[in-house]
């Protein structure tokens, strides 16, 4: 998920560029990496289990 982007799964990503692991909320937006600023691709790590309301 490229920076900008609404996080839609919680989780936690790492940042294509720096590898640098950051955990995003759902609803927050992915950040710039934190490592070195620079718009970055955010992969999925480890994707928590959603709690949808049914
Ligand atoms: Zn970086």
């Amino acid at each position: 998920m490229k920076t900008g982007l609404d996080v839609i799964h919680e989780g936690l990503y790492v940042s294509e560029c720096c590898l640098q692991t950051t955990r995003f909320a759902k609803d927050q937006t992915f950040t710039r990496c934190p490592k070195c600023s620079a718009l970055t691709v955010w992969e999925v790590i480890e994707e928590d289990e959603v709690t949808q309301a049914a």
